[in-house]
């Protein structure tokens, strides 16, 4: 028995990558059947669609939807313009998805809820490979519904699974009770949130870009409404690292983030409280008390909201079926979680990857785009479209095109290496991991010299001139969002 090559390819989300997959498969003749669990494709990025991303427009287009939206008379963006999410919704995955050749395989308002093998349970092994995949989905009336498909990307990134308020990884005791006064990711608070946040005590917990975006438009929030206070609290003394590539940074928009949190924090107009962690949260009244330790010590502090903008992780809960290797850490594939694992180094410098190191033990099912990177917080979406470009040669049987990657990406000019919960080895003119290694050292940067130097392989970067002799480019630099 083998898999009937006429069914569709199942891909779970219609974000910026699961598209991209959608683009590929029908660019090599392949049907896509796309679920989305929001009405509307980029449900996601919709949440933050008031965010301006910091990559700008030239980054953000995958090729082969390129390629289908200028058949159809599409008109490019500026490469050079930092769009909104909005934008990127309204002038690229909008006209993306209404194009003949995708829209009949979109199934809006359809949330995947299970995945497994056709008539196989995950403790059986004879023959999986040869069965198609059953994708579960609940549809937008509410009926349980389920098809059958010959391979399953999972493209549903990370974006409905927030990180909770404790450092433990659990939410803080109490925390789930006063869920009404806690926002999480980027609340609109200059915009539709507005009399959620005017004139109020809010307290911003995290210290990724989410983070530096919600506390600054706090701080022009509290230029028009004087008596809005804010409290910014970093889980973890990590300010070098919040503060971004700077100038350094190939991605200005990202390094100016970083620039105007520091200027705030200098000007005092930030209260800053790290390392911060919350014990409890409870409702008293119209506030919120908040029970922590600040710098070890115990530390209280009553506030109206709170924004928890701690990241995200994969949710796993729908593949319990299948069978998934995931690094016990990070939660990506292993062959990728040490190239991003926040734990070793911050600046992501990722060889390029594809179908071999995102590949699970089930055959003919991949996840990718922003949850491949598990709870490592360094995505970019160049990097899903060049994973989905591999994925879907390989699903094609271009076992050759799945495995040239060809991915450069800017590099940001900050970054860390060793253990990030201490203090963490930043140098903001230095480059990456540390600065340059000295000249007489065959190794990226100081952090690399000194792994080399311990007898390890590397801090975990990127080789430039090691990529250019095995004719890898490098994939430079990414920051958590
Ligand atoms: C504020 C912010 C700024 C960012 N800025 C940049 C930037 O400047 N440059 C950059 O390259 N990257 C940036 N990123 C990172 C990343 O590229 C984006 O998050 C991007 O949207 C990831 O794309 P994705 O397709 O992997 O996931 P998403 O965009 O999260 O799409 C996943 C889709 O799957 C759907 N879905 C989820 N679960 C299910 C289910 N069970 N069934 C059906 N559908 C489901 C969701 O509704 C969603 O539409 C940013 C991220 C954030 C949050």
């Amino acid at each position: 028995m083998t898999i009937d090559a006429g069914l569709p390819v199942a891909v779970i989300g219609a974000g910026p990558v699961g598209l991209a997959a959608a683009a590929h498969l029908v660019s090599r003749g392949l049907r896509p059947v796309v679920f989305e669990r929001g009405d509307a494709v980029g449900a996601s990025v919709r949440d933050w669609g008031h965010v301006r991303v910091f990559s700008p427009w030239r980054y953000n287009v995958d090729e082969a939807a390129r390629a289908l939206l200028q058949r159809a008379g599409w008109r490019a963006p500026d490469p050079d313009h930092l769009p909104t999410g909005g934008e990127i919704v309204r002038d690229y995955l909008e006209p993306l998805a209404a194009l003949p050749d995708i829209a009949p395989n979109l199934l809006l308002g359809a949330r995947v809820t299970a995945v497994t093998r056709q008539g196989l349970d995950k403790v059986t092994s004879g023959s999986r490979g040869e069965r198609p995949f059953s994708v579960r989905y609940v549809d937008r009336g509410g009926e349980e519904r389920k098809l059958s498909a010959r391979a399953v990307i999972d493209a549903s990134g990370t974006w409905t699974s927030p990180n909770p308020l404790g450092v433990d990884g659990l939410p803080a005791i109490g925390e789930t009770a006063a869920a009404g006064r806690i926002a999480y990711g980027i609340p609109d608070v200059t915009g539709n949130a507005r009399t959620d946040y005017g004139r109020k005590r809010i307290l911003v917990v995290g210290s990724g870009h989410s983070a530096i975006n919600v506390a600054l438009a706090l701080l022009e929030l509290q230029e028009a409404e004087p008596t809005t206070q804010v409290f910014w609290a970093l889980r973890r003394n990590r300010i070098e690292k919040l503060l971004g590539g700077g100038l350094n940074d190939q991605l200005p928009a990202r390094g100016a983030l970083g620039l105007a949190a520091k200027r705030a924090i200098d000007q005092g107009r930030l209260e800053m409280l790290a390392p911060f962690a919350v014990e409890s949260v409870a409702v008293r009244g119209d506030s919120l008390a908040v029970d922590a330790l600040l710098g070890g010590s115990p530390f209280s502090l009553e506030v109206d909201r709170i924004v928890v903008a701690t990241g995200f992780r994969p949710d796993l809960s729908f593949l319990r079926e299948l069978r998934i290797e995931l690094d016990p850490a990070v939660e990506a594939p292993p062959a990728l979680s040490p190239l991003i694992d926040p734990n070793l180094h911050s600046c992501g410098t990722v060889p390029p990857h594809g179908i071999d190191e995102l590949a699970h033990p089930e055959p003919g099912f991949v996840i990718v785009g922003s949850k491949s990177y598990g709870r490592a917080p360094t995505f970019l979406m160049a990097t899903g479209y060049e994973q989905v470009r591999s994925v879907v040669a390989e699903i094609a049987g271009d076992h050759k095109a799945a495995r040239e990657v060809h991915l450069v990406l800017p590099e940001t000019g900050v970054c860390s290496a060793g253990p990030i919960s201490g203090t963490a080895t930043v140098s903001a003119s230095g480059g990456c991991c540390g600065g340059p290694a000295p000249a007489e050292v065959d190794a990226c940067c100081v952090a690399d010299a000194e792994a080399k130097a311990e007898g390890q392989a590397g801090c975990g970067c990127g080789d430039q001139s090691a990529a250019q002799q095995t004719g890898r480019r490098r994939a430079p630099a990414e920051v958590e969002p």
